[in-house]
């Protein structure tokens, strides 16, 4: 049992496998069918690519199915198009009911050509515009580009040059976009081929220069032959037979290497209408005949194209039997012409046929048949010219709207751009604006930060400047700028003043007996204590070395006494056993009362001198003055 789920395992995961190679195998098939990468220029091209599509199919696979189908509306059906026609049309129904919009583009695709092989240009134009609004609505952009172009070369083929420049230049820049090179490389010969029937042969060779350095890879020789071909063609038209000789030789080549016999017979048709051109009708008619043994022989896949070359050869070898002075071969070969042309109408051959009918006529001695084709030809040639004014005025005018479009494109993405730069220099300026805000607060707040520090450090200044550094009070400076402050509020009010002027006793023998160190500390000591017997309002300041002035304002002499008193006692009871054991100190005190509107100077100058009385009488004692 075990052993039989293994097999059975190993059967699915090998079936797996198989179906995923399968699977990649056939969407690669399709990449390559899609991408214009594949030829197809014989008819083994088409069951070739239909039979590996088939054995690539998946089974079971209705997805992948569906795809197949959309391919194999050409491939299978490339050389029976009414039976293809009838398949297209269920496939379609379907497609439509599904709104399955790239199938339907595919579909109209395919029966755009198989209509046209049909020669039904009608319908083939139907078609082309089906595919053209199935492709807008898929909104993938290589089918709008590839319906584009192919209403294009239905214009083109109708003769409207104009128009049909208008729908490749709009395909142009798409597959210029979209980068596939097989297709750019077809549309650039279409493009070449719609100026060259416009008459701007220059223009066309601008564009076929282009093309040719673009394929020059040995799997690309099919394509620089058509490309050749082209420029042949712009090169006979433009009056130089010799280089457009040169370039179908050199495509023949090519061809004869693939063998495409469908392809050499063409530019063999070609090849007689340049030896006429060149006047070697002999060459040009054993040329006709290699020709037309493949072309009525032969199994062409493209009928619409045979029956134009099968007419171009009668009407080319009826130009040279003429010249050849096989009047009857050629009246007949020119018959043959009118009856293929006439159903295809193209005016460029026609042109031709009618001039050299004529001429053949005449040479028949037919002179009223001649007469009237003669008419038919002038009459043609003037619509003719009249259209190809008709053609320039209108490609002129799509230049214009080109341009125009172009400009206001060009302006548009100025535009666009200089709005970009707009908003990126003002996120540029928002950005600096935040840098430079944060800057002013960060500068704002250094200058803050400095002016406090400066406004402390100056104040730390002014303290020092006021300040006596040993014993922290009121220095000289600020306590006569005190006591003259006081004096004029005293004036003011009428109030009394006192000054006291205290001088240590023996200072000298301290410092001394005790050193200069043990005199700063009752300088210090004294001080304390001086200021700790004083009142709020009084103002105490040293004046020099030890001695001191007090400024006691609102205080009469009565009220003085006993302050100065206190401030002398509480001196001479300082303890100062630290220092020295029984080390005393005292002072004696000038005291005095200012006198109204006294200068200081002379109420300090009364101080001093009742202080020098205080000393003389003993010290250690207060002295009125
Ligand atoms: P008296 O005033 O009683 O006549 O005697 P005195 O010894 O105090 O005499 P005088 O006023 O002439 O001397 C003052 C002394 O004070 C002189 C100086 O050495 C001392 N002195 C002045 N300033 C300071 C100071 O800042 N520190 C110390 N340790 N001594 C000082
Ligand atoms: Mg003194
Ligand atoms: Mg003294």
């Amino acid at each position: 049992m075990k052993a039989f789920t293994f097999v059975t395992l190993l059967f699915f995961s090998f079936v797996t496998v198989a179906e995923i190679a399968k699977q990649q195998q056939f969407d690669r098939l399709i990449e390559e069918i899609s991408s214009g990468e594949r030829y197809f220029f014989k008819p083994e091209d088409f069951r070739q690519t239909l039979a590996e599509l088939e054995n690539a199919l998946p089974q079971n696979d209705a997805e992948r199915a569906n795809i197949l189908d959309r391919q194999r509306c050409l491939l299978a059906y490339f050389d029976n198009p009414a039976a293809g026609i009838a398949f297209s049309k269920t496939k379609l129904n379907q497609a439509q009911s599904a709104n399955d919009f790239p199938a339907q583009y595919d579909y109209h695709t395919c029966r755009y050509y198989l209509y046209n092989m049909l020669g039904e240009n009608e319908l083939a134009l139907k078609s082309a515009n089906l595919a053209h609004s199935a492709a807008e609505y898929s909104e993938d952009p290589l089918s709008i580009a590839l319906s584009e172009t192919e209403l294009g070369n239905i214009s083109s083929y109708q003769g409207n040059y104009a128009d049909a420049l208008n729908h490749y230049l709009s395909a142009y820049p798409r597959l210029q976009q979209l980068g596939y090179k097989p297709y750019i490389s077809d549309l650039v010969l279409s493009i070449a081929s719609a100026y060259r029937r416009m008459g701007l042969y220059d223009k066309a060779i601008t564009y076929i220069d282009e093309a040719e350095k673009e394929f020059n890879a040995p799997e690309e020789r099919f394509r620089l032959a058509m490309i050749m071909h082209e420029k042949a063609f712009s090169y006979a038209e433009r009056g130089e037979p010799e280089q457009a000789l040169a370039l179908f030789n050199q495509s023949i080549d090519v061809y004869n290497e693939l063998a495409v016999p469908e392809w050499i017979a063409y530019t063999n048709v070609n090849l007689v209408w340049i030896y006429n051109l060149l006047g070697q009708f002999d060459n040009a008619l054993a040329v006709a005949a290699e020709a037309e043994s493949v072309l009525n022989h032969g199994n062409p896949s493209n009928m619409a194209n045979l029956q134009t070359y099968q007419a171009l050869l009668a009407l080319y070898k009826g130009e040279a039997l003429l010249a050849d002075k096989q009047v009857n071969a050629a009246l007949e070969s020119l018959a043959l012409a009118d009856k293929l042309l006439s159903e295809q109408a193209v005016p460029r051959y026609m042109l031709q046929l009618h001039l050299h009918y004529a001429d053949a006529l005449a040479q028949a001695g037919q002179y009223s048949l001649a007469y009237t084709k003669l008419g038919q030809y002038v009459e043609l040639n003037n619509r003719q010219q009249a259209n190809a004014r008709e053609q320039q005025a209108n490609l002129l005018r799509l230049q214009f709207d080109f341009t125009r479009q172009q400009e206001k494109n060009d302006q548009l993405a100025a535009e666009k751009l200089a709005a970009e730069q707009y908003i990126s220099t003002l996120q540029l300026a928002q950005r600096w604006q935040y840098v430079a805000i944060i800057a002013i607060v960060l500068m704002l707040f250094i200058l803050v930060s400095f002016a406090v520090s400066l406004k402390k450090r100056n104040r730390k200044l002014h303290r020092l400047a006021m300040t006596d550094e040993l014993t922290g009070i009121a220095n000289r400076r600020r306590i006569m700028m005190l006591a003259e402050q006081e004096r004029v509020k005293a004036t003011e009010t009428s109030s009394p003043i006192c000054l006291l002027i205290i001088d240590l006793d023996h200072f000298k023998k301290i410092n001394d007996n005790h050193g200069h160190d043990a005199g700063d500390i009752v300088l210090q000591q004294v001080c304390l204590t001086i200021s700790s017997v004083l009142r709020q309002q009084d103002h105490f300041g040293r004046t020099g070395g030890e001695e001191f002035l007090i400024i006691l304002p609102n205080t009469d002499i009565n009220q003085a006494q006993p302050i100065a008193e206190r401030v002398r006692r509480s001196v001479a009871a300082i303890n100062l056993s630290l220092i020295q054991l029984n080390l005393q100190v005292s002072c004696s005190i000038g005291l005095t009362q200012a006198k109204p509107k006294e200068l200081l100077n002379a109420s300090i100058s009364r101080a001093d001198k009742a202080l020098y009385q205080a000393k003389a009488n003993g010290r250690n004692q207060v002295v009125e003055g």
